[in-house]
């Protein structure tokens, strides 16, 4: 099918997108790279009367150490991610993540930033994002403000910009390197499909690499949204690494989850055992590259 007609722009700056945005509100839809949006309009469940594309704003795709955090352009695409040497040294549950998404065509023109508003909860980034406690910088004509990881996904496809409002950066606490590990674990039916079930984990463990001084566990494809697997975490803050508890904490998380029946990849039950199973991989890849070497 074709999309509807559709008035297009093309600003190169973030001040002339936000400009834009600010004239046609709720009328216009930002363009980055298309592999979610253009679907949507060609099957006409999106119609924008403007279509922003910011793909000819350099500055907006980029990734950077800064001090403590590693900052991500919201244009960035999902293969520079996956390949940059800077992301696999400091924060590598990212690269991980990126190579899990879709196919080489999708992660060569998908963007962080565009998979981040568009709020799949089947989206991969939504989860690590929360393991990571990621904040997102969001730009209008009215100022700038920061969103954290708890509050950025408000519902299924719903993130909480307002249509005036573009994503612009992304900062990732950089984790210590000693005695830190991630890990995103998914299930999928075949390669490069979305997630039946995903988990994040990112965890800091204490000075003798014994137990769990912070952590965070992220579920893709079983909420509304990307969820944050709180009690499964606090079960965990504090504990021993062993494999009794992470199985607890692997438990505890399967029952906060809220996946639903669907006839594509199978009962909320499935699911639901699904994410005790592959939480508890990735705890267990997550410790080991911690720095664990045997869990009991
Ligand atoms: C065949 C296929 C397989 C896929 N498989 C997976 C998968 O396994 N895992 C996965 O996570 N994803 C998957 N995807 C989705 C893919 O990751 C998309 O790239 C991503 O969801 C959207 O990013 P985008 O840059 O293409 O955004 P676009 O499609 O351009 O935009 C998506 C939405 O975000 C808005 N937007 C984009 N950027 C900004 C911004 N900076 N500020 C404000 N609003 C913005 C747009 O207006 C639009 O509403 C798949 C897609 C396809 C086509």
């Amino acid at each position: 099918m074709f999309p509807k007609e559709f008035q297009y722009a093309s600003p190169r700056s973030v001040q002339e997108t936000v400009q834009l945005l600010n004239r046609f509100g709720t009328e216009a839809k930002i363009l980055a790279g298309g592999q979610s949006l253009i679907p949507l309009m060609k099957l006409r469940i999106a119609s924008p009367k403007y279509l922003i594309d910011i793909n000819r704003i350099r500055d907006l795709e980029y990734v950077r150490e800064s001090g403590e955090f590693l900052l991500i352009g919201a244009l960035t695409r999902h293969h520079t991610l996956e390949r940059s040497e800077l992301v696999k040294d400091k924060v590598p549950i990212l690269s991980e993540t990126a190579s899990s998404i879709g196919d080489p065509q999708v992660r060569n023109l998908g963007t962080i930033g565009g998979s981040i508003v568009h709020s799949d909860p089947a989206g991969d980034w939504g989860a690590t994002m929360i393991a990571l406690r990621a904040s997102f910088n969001v730009k209008s004509l009215r100022g700038e403000r920061s969103l954290d990881s708890d509050h950025i996904f408000s519902d299924t496809l719903t993130s909480s910009l307002s249509p005036d409002e573009l994503l612009t950066e992304i900062s990732i606490p950089i984790p210590p390197r000693d005695r830190s590990g991630g890990a995103y674990e998914k299930f999928e039916r075949k390669v490069g499909d979305f997630a039946t079930v995903g988990a994040a984990v990112q965890i800091t463990l204490d000075k003798a690499k014994k137990a769990f001084e912070k952590i965070g566990i992220g579920l893709t494809s079983v909420a509304p949204t990307s969820m944050r697997a709180r009690r499964a975490e606090e079960s965990l803050l504090g504990r021993d690494v062993t494999l009794a508890n992470l199985d607890e904490a692997a438990t505890i998380a399967s029952e906060e989850a809220r996946p639903i029946d669907d006839v594509l990849r199978g009962s909320a039950e499935f699911k639901r055992a699904m994410t005790k199973v592959f939480l508890k991989r990735a705890l267990i890849k997550a410790a080991g590259r911690a720095g664990v070497i045997e869990i009991e």
